[in-house]
């Protein structure tokens, strides 16, 4: 019996017609498994009495999407590996926030979009993750790594709304108060743009999940270029659905742009960007590219970063500077995906 995957409401279903028996037993046995990490029924007081009960809980319950099998530090950024049950392997990053951590999840092994700037892209998509299997990534890091994770981020690899109905299920379980309790406005989903999708997102029940959008590029041209889903869906048809994505007040659409030498950084790029982003509420990325294996790209110099970051502020776009931490592992923007599975 799958726990990962459900919600606290839907685990409680889910045991009672396996083992009819009420949420008196199967909620302090979800909290326990979700806050811990282990479940160990015998330790709760509905299950003292009923040591059949422990055994058939105890055999039956699965709380495992895989095995750790590979786990790399830089400069306070983890980088681990998940050996799925099929022997894919996915891949997830720790930040660390202050005092709290983030972490970047995946979604698919692999990924079907093709990016020019990312390793994941040039894999191709091999599978979607499971529900359990997203969740599971955030259960090793809280439960096997120790590492208080309160943000979640869907960049890693995949694009996560490829893999929608699965991601909004993981949603869904991160943010149950009586399990992980990571709050939906601490969970942002990234997408390359896909417009119809985003639209799906939107109406999400409940509040909007915090949304992030990988551009990086000024025009439809050089966006072809870069990532071959804007063929589909050109910039036009992706801003009319960020301008419908439902915002609270004080939240903002998080743009990325990986500024790419001689390919999306002259001042040229920067005025035609700040005429598209201009009627978005958004908040910008600016992203030194990390230059991944056999790409070809290059990342620009200081000063060009330096020159683009002032052409967008002088915009008036709201530009944070994003320090790609981590990509002496291989754990920057762009550069999850191991070279092979
Ligand atoms: S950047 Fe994202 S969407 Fe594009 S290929 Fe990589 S993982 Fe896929």
């Amino acid at each position: 019996m799958k726990i990962l995957d459900k919600t606290h409401a839907q685990f409680a279903e889910t045991f009672q017609r396996r083992y009819d028996k009420g949420i008196h037993y199967s909620s302090p046995l979800y909290r326990q498994v979700m806050k811990t990490g282990k479940p160990a029924p015998e330790k709760l007081s509905p299950f003292f009495h009923l040591p059949e009960l422990v055994r058939q809980v105890t055999s039956e319950l699965n709380i495992s999407t895989g095995r750790m099998s590979k786990r790399e530090a830089d400069g306070g950024v983890v980088k681990f590996v998940t050996q799925l049950t099929d022997d894919m392997n996915v891949e997830s990053v720790v930040i660390p926030m202050y005092r709290r951590y983030t972490l970047c999840v995946s979604s698919q092994v692999g990924c079907r979009m093709g990016c020019r700037f990312c390793r994941t892209g040039r894999m191709g998509l091999i599978r979607n993750l499971t529900a359990a299997e997203i969740v599971g990534q955030v259960f090793t890091a809280r439960h096997q790594l120790g590492f208080d994770i309160r943000n979640v981020v869907f960049m890693g690899m995949g694009e996560p709304l490829d893999n929608l109905k699965n991601v909004i299920q993981a949603i869904h379980v991160l943010e149950d108060q009586r399990g992980l309790d990571i709050a939906r406005r601490y969970i942002t989903v990234s997408t390359a743009g896909l417009a119809e999708k985003i639209d799906r997102l939107a109406r999400i029940e409940g509040n909007p999940v915090n949304l992030a959008v990988s551009l990086n590029a000024p025009d439809d041209e050089i966006r072809s270029w870069l990532m071959p889903i804007n063929r589909s869906v050109p910039m036009a048809d992706l801003k009319k659905s960020l301008k419908n994505y439902p915002l609270s007040k004080r939240s903002s659409i998080f743009i990325e742009y990986v500024l790419i030498q001689g390919v999306n950084d002259r001042f040229e790029h920067a005025q035609r960007l700040g005429q598209y982003l201009a009627p978005l509420k958004v908040k910008l990325n600016l992203i030194s590219y990390n230059p991944a294996y056999g790409s070809g790209l290059h990342p620009p110099s200081e000063k060009s970063y330096e020159q683009f970051h002032n052409w967008l502020t002088k915009q008036k776009i709201f530009v944070r500077r994003r320090n790609e931490k981590g990509g002496r592992i291989m754990a920057a923007c762009g550069q999850l995906g191991g070279k092979r599975q």
